[in-house]
């Protein structure tokens, strides 16, 4: 599946947020989600998260990559590509989102 058909999808599916980050709205899933309240998404007969596939799109970030996408406006079920960042090269970011993904993503689940 293309970025653009994918994006396409996630657009069917999403509202306007009411938050905004530097003047840009947040985009909101409206589809399944985890219990963690993150967006999810079947994607080449896996479940991925919404706001990862989101940065694959725009940010050309890697869907296998051991990196966190985070939130600057701290709202798991927004997926605008503005308002998410890779987190790398904070050790203590990383360990805490290392903990936090055993809860977040139950086995077989792909981050
Ligand atoms: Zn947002």
């Amino acid at each position: 599946m293309s970025r653009q058909l994918m994006l396409r999808r996630l657009e069917k599916r999403s509202l306007p947020a009411a938050h905004f980050v530097n003047g840009i709205q947040g985009k909101i899933w409206t589809g399944a989600m985890t219990s963690q309240k993150y967006g999810v998404v079947y994607f080449k007969g896996r479940k991925y998260l919404v706001h990862r596939v989101s940065a694959w799109i725009s940010l050309d970030f890697d869907l296998n990559s051991e990196l966190c996408i985070c939130h600057k406006c701290d709202v798991p079920l927004c997926w605008e590509p503005s308002h998410l960042f890779v987190g790398s090269n904070m050790d203590n970011y990383l360990d805490s989102c290392k903990k936090g993904r055993a809860a977040l993503y139950p086995k077989g689940w792909e981050l």
